[in-house]
């Protein structure tokens, strides 16, 4: 169903009323970010539909409030994916959900970033205008860059209304293995890999085991599979592991404890003891952590490392769920919020009080 002008009238009489609106897609993803200061809902489920998916030239084009899941079964059918394997964490997430929150599953490092696959989006800006930006194919490059900056925004800039998404072939084989190994020997391992082409599509470490996806060319996954003399497992399982990490269903996220995340470059070492057992993702560039950690020490021992870390879900009173931005950045992304939503009525305070 197209609600494109019904949402429209609704932007465009807040912005006339300064009334600030709290955007929803399915709801997935509310435990993350912070509460938006806005009581009145701008609920976009009921936008949706698949308007173009051309398998042929690799992209499709959705509204934002498309089932995730209904975008997922359509591509499995024609043998495609959206690379960056997104998170559910319920079953009424949202397309639009996915591209404003910017979470990417297990192969994000080996696939990119939710980002790296947006080619364009249809968007209304705070003011209710209606705008277009970038196109359908990768070369496409007029207005790209306002699309990407849209991937991550929890809904500050703008509604998107239609997204359109670079897609790819669903791998020929895949094979999970697991090896018996410490952190730091499954980082040095890691790293090692990381200097020549292999088929790894995942790699998670939960402190005892390193977990693998391979996948590609069934040759080449059989022999890496051999070369790493790993444990092989059924595919049922090596598949389920991989969803149930990327959906926080493993047994290190149970329970309400607050979960840290933390996004680093490529070969950091080991996480310190003091800050307890870390689940490693990305090949150890994303880590969980859980418990009422020292923020400060945290944060600055992943600034140190050259990331940052994040509550993603569960923050302890007083601790703030992003980390700061350099002053200069801070500046920058509040003219960006000031250029897209100058009456700031867009999920206002949801990524920082002042954005
Ligand atoms: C206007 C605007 C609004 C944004 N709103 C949000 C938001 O609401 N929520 C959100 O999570 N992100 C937001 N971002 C930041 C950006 O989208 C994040 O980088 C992204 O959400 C993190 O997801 P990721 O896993 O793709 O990238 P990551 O792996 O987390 O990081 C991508 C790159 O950006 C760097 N980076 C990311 N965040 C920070 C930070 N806080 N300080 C220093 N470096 C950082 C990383 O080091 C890395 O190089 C916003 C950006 C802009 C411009």
């Amino acid at each position: 169903m197209d609600r494109s002008d019904e949402i429209q009238q609704q932007v465009v009489a807040a912005f006339e009323s300064r009334t600030p609106l709290a955007i929803r897609g399915g709801g997935s993803k509310d435990f993350y970010g912070r509460r938006p200061a806005a009581a009145t809902v701008l609920e976009l489920r009921g936008h949706q539909g698949i308007l173009e998916y051309e398998p042929r030239e690799l992209f499709l084009r959705a509204r934002a409030g498309t089932p995730l899941r209904e975008i997922e079964t359509t591509l499995a059918e024609r043998g495609q994916m959206l690379a960056f394997e997104p998170p559910y964490f319920s079953p009424h997430a949202t397309f639009g959900g996915c591209v404003a929150s910017g979470l990417a599953g297990p192969r994000r490092p080996y696939a990119g970033a939710v980002r790296d696959h947006v080619l364009g989006v249809r968007l209304l800006n705070g003011r209710g205008e209606d705008l277009r930006f970038g196109g359908k194919v990768m070369k496409n490059v007029a207005g790209y860059d306002v699309s990407r900056l849209l991937v991550g925004s929890l809904g500050s800039l703008g509604v998107l209304l239609e997204i359109t998404c670079k897609v790819l072939p669903l791998p020929a084989s895949t094979c999970s293995v697991a090896l018996d190994l410490s952190t730091g020997d499954a980082l040095e391992q890691l790293a090692t890999w990381s200097l020549r082409a292999t088929p790894i599509s995942a790699a998670a470490h939960d402190g005892e085991r390193l977990y693998l996806r391979l996948a590609g060319a069934t040759s080449r996954v059989r022999n890496f599979a051999a070369s790493v003399a790993g444990e092989v497992l059924e595919d049922e399982t090596g598949n389920r592991f991989w969803e149930d990490l990327r959906e926080q269903r493993l047994p290190f996220f149970a329970g309400d404890a607050p979960l840290w995340r933390l996004a680093l470059p490529a070969g950091r070492p080991p996480t310190p003891d003091a800050f307890g057992p870390a689940f490693l993702d990305w090949g150890g560039q994303q880590r969980w952590l859980r418990g009422p950690l020292d923020a400060q020490a945290l944060r600055a021992w992943a600034a140190a490392q050259g990331g940052h870390a994040t509550v993603f879900r569960n923050a302890q009173q007083g601790v703030e769920i992003f980390p700061d931005f350099p002053p200069a950045l801070l500046a920058l992304q509040q003219r960006l919020k000031a250029a897209f939503d100058p009456a700031g009525i867009l999920n206002p305070g949801r990524f920082k009080p002042s954005l």
